[in-house]
């Protein structure tokens, strides 16, 4: 079935919130073109979008060179309100759920995506044509009922997408609404490392999966890579579960995701956490540095709202950062322990 698309010249669907239905599609041009043509009609219809995206062409980056690794420092006051934000669970509980339809901006429009979620614009986007993917519910950010979900995403979007997830305790800005976020590819330094051979350790295979781990990348990863979407689910579990017995937890364990799907396979990469955000982050007065780590930090992209932090982070400040929100490497080990 191909996506539908409503008539924007039907007076009746002016009002019309769903922009287009996409109930499951063979061919894997239809949802992401369909993505960047509501992008294109929200830029229209939607000021503070329009806005957004304006402002966007005036953050300033700098490229990072670390020893391991590099970072792409980006200055964006727009994220003030995202990078500070009160994620504390009594916070939550007293703010009304800006993924929830009824707290929707009026000019927002979706796409219905396989009638359980709907792919929205974000009107705070951290790059170009940035798109979240809420649930047509309010029900916590969780990601083992969703990773098939995550992996039907990836397929369906294809190759140039990036498909994020954070967890709800490590930089998921709503973690009582289910949500994953997408971008195209292309901004990401974790892209170039991933095509790096030496830079992965092949050290499990699960269900056919292999699971790679990170070799001095200045962060811990695991790499799921594989083209069979239920050996993958199966994987996913098994590495999920390492984690949860090497770190003891019963909770999900802090992790942020980021997949890529290409020549019909998926790549999955887990970024296991200790830490949201750094003792830094924490300081009063000119100690303080604004970094709030999520996903698109783990892949690379470091966003700070504040100009003087952008001046000042040099690559030792960056390096440490990484190290103290990052899962510590023996316990990742140990996970690889359990994994086989
Ligand atoms: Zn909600």
């Amino acid at each position: 079935m191909t996506p539908r698309i409503l008539d924007p010249s039907n007076p009746s669907s002016k009002e019309q919130k769903t922009f287009a239905i996409f109930d499951g599609c063979e061919s894997f041009s239809g949802l992401s073109k369909h993505c960047f043509m509501l992008l294109s009609e929200q830029r229209e219809s939607w000021q503070e979008l329009k806005d957004a995206y304006e402002a966007l062409k005036t953050v300033k980056t700098r490229k990072i060179p670390l020893k391991d690794f590099s970072i792409l420092l980006y200055f964006n006051p727009g994220r003030l309100i995202s990078a500070t934000a009160a994620v504390g669970k009594k916070d939550i509980q007293e703010r009304p759920c800006f993924l929830c339809q009824h707290n929707l901006p009026p000019e927002q429009k979706w796409i219905l995506y396989r009638k359980e979620y709907r792919i929205l614009c974000n009107p705070r986007p951290v790059l170009q044509s940035h798109f979240t993917i809420s649930h047509v519910e309010h029900r916590p950010q969780a990601i083992p009922d969703c990773f098939d979900t995550f992996l039907n995403l990836m397929s369906d979007l294809g190759p140039g997408w990036i498909t994020l997830y954070n967890g709800p305790r490590c930089g998921a800005s709503a973690p009582d609404h289910l949500h994953f976020q997408a971008l195209p590819t292309g901004h990401m330094p974790v892209e170039q490392e991933l095509n790096k051979d030496k830079k992965f350790l092949l050290v499990a295979r699960i269900a056919g999966i292999s699971v790679y781990i990170a070799n001095d990348l200045g962060r811990e990863m695991v790499v799921l890579k594989g083209d069979d979407p239920t050996s993958l689910i199966e994987a996913f579990s098994r590495v999920f579960d390492a984690l949860k017995g090497a770190i003891q937890t019963d909770d999900e364990p802090m992790v942020n995701i980021a997949g890529f799907y290409d020549k019909r396979s998926w790549l999955v990469v887990l970024f296991p956490r200790q830490k949201h955000r750094p003792d830094v982050f924490y300081k009063e007065g000119d100690g303080r540095i604004i970094v709030s780590p999520g996903v698109v930090e783990m892949a690379g992209v470091l966003v700070t709202p504040m100009e003087t932090d952008f001046e000042r982070l040099d690559a030792a400040t960056v390096e440490s950062i990484y190290r103290e929100v990052s899962l510590d490497n023996s316990i990742l080990v140990n996970a690889v322990e359990n994994m086989r």
